[in-house]
């Protein structure tokens, strides 16, 4: 007799971060599904027990994945509003309608934060080549404009001063809303992450400390070496977040230390993040472990770690240091089985201790 395992994982969208959840929710005997376009060739598809390969508007698609699964979990943020209407009345949807709503804007999740006390760099909504051209008056100095939406890996923004000419801008931008950004001193970049259970209970994560390069991410290093005192408006920033966006699942704040030595907001991304990769071999319980087991309903696991760890990524560029690592006994090198290796693309990442 064949029997249906107890717990299927509905996974939405097919990168590494579900390739990664994917091989978590494997460790603990559960199998996962993939939806996405491309959900078959992909690197979440690859490790997955099913793919469906649909259309994130295909609404009989989207039921009859919902109908073979008991939660599903957005490996993206940029999630249709309305692939999340049809899922989420079937199904448990992690992280949950307004963390998604929230993170895929940078005026609501920067504004979400102010209106929670945390402190955010000065920043200016602007719908138009006139507006941005008063909010250039009102920075005074250097900035940066960033669009609202679909931003990532340092895409969809450019760095600019109160001089600079607002109409040619705007088109450069391809006349889309964006936000404009008082340019911080920051002497650190540190991400922290916390999981949250459906009862609402939390679990953190040891903050990391970050470099970037092109706007990438380039390394991360755990423990984050930062005063403990910020570390600890940092674990509350993120709370407060995860309890105003009624999440379930994990959440990463990523903020910049001052030169002055103030933590301020910088984003949130409502899913597992790079700059805590490096718990999967150095946490007591990886941030894909601990969103399967939120879940899965089988409580939180450990965060705590032993040692000090570190990770870099591997894009597209870097496919030729892939040999070095490798031939590092310790070193641990995660590929996600992309074909194409473009540059700037995130092609894997290596983890080590320090
Ligand atoms: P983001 O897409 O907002 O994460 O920006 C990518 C990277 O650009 C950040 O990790 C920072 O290194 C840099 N950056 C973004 N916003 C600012 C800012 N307001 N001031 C200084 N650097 C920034």
């Amino acid at each position: 007799m064949t029997v249906r395992p107890a717990f299927t994982l509905g996974i939405l969208g097919s990168g590494q971060l579900g390739r990664m959840i994917a091989i978590a929710a494997a460790e603990l005997g559960i199998p996962s599904h993939i939806y996405a376009p491309d959900a078959s060739t992909s690197p979440a598809g690859q490790v997955a027990a099913h793919v469906h390969t649909a259309e994130y508007q295909d609404a009989e698609a989207l039921a009859e994945f919902a109908a073979g699964v008991e939660a599903v979990v957005c490996e993206f943020e940029n999630v249709p509003a309305s692939a999340l209407a049809i899922l989420a009345e079937l199904v448990p949807v992690s992280p949950g309608a307004k963390a998604l709503q929230t993170a895929q804007s940078r005026q609501a999740e920067k504004t979400l934060a102010r209106e929670l006390g945390i402190a955010v760099p000065d920043f200016w909504p602007v719908a138009s080549a006139a507006e941005l051209a008063d909010a250039l008056v009102v920075l005074d100095g250097p900035g940066i404009l960033k669009t609202d939406r679909m931003g990532y890996d340092g895409k969809g923004q450019i760095r600019l001063d109160s001089r600079a000419a607002a109409g040619e801008i705007w088109q450069q931008m391809g006349g889309v809303p964006c936000v404009l950004e008082r340019l911080v001193d920051f002497s650190a970049e540190i991400s922290f992450l916390v999981a949250r259970d459906a009862a609402g209970q939390l679990s953190h994560f040891p903050a990391s400390q970050n470099s970037h390069q092109d706007g990438i991410l380039a390394r991360s290093v755990a423990p984050a070496d930062c005063a403990e005192t910020l570390l600890a408006e940092g674990r509350q920033a993120v709370s407060r977040l995860a309890e105003a966006l009624q999440l379930v699942g994990v959440l990463a704040m990523e903020s910049f230390v001052t030169a002055t030595g103030q933590l301020l907001f910088n984003e949130i991304a409502p899913r597992p993040h790079n700059s805590f990769h490096w718990t999967i071999e150095g946490c007591a319980t990886s941030q894909f472990t601990q969103l399967v087991r939120v879940l899965a309903g089988m409580g939180f696991g450990a965060t705590d770690m032993d040692r000090g760890w570190q990770m870099v990524n591997l894009l597209g560029q870097d496919m030729d240091q892939v040999a070095g690592h490798l031939a590092r006994p310790h070193r641990r090198v995660h590929l996600y089985g992309k074909t194409e290796a473009r540059p700037g693309r995130k092609m894997g990442h290596v983890s080590w201790p320090i």
